[in-house]
């Protein structure tokens, strides 16, 4: 998605707020403390031809945060429920070919 180019359809047609000029309503509650609370904005991407959207968290001090106070997922080996039909998401090697190495 960052690199323009929609993960779910393949159109070119994706629209960021990442430049936005207000502080962004969309974000993840990081803690709630007795006295502050703690949220990361997130910059969203979404596909106008498909509808498809993704979420990132871009603040290095966001990202420091959870990496140190969240669980982690671990690695999945099994990618068969990853298919377009499914769940948007296109394994791997198709993801590739289709808009070439990385972002
Ligand atoms: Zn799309």
């Amino acid at each position: 998605m960052k690199n323009g180019q929609c993960r779910a359809c393949g159109s070119h047609e994706v629209r960021s707020n990442r430049n936005r000029k207000f502080p962004a309503l969309n974000t993840i509650t990081l803690t709630v403390g007795s006295s502050v609370a703690r949220y990361a904005s997130l910059d969203t991407y979404v596909c106008v031809t498909c509808g498809y959207a993704e979420n990132y968290v871009t603040s290095a001090e966001d990202l420091e945060y959870i990496r140190e106070n969240w669980k982690p997922v671990g690695v999945r080996y099994d990618n068969s429920d990853r298919t377009p039909e499914n769940g948007h998401r296109i394994p791997e090697q198709e993801l590739i070919s289709r808009v070439g190495n990385g972002e």
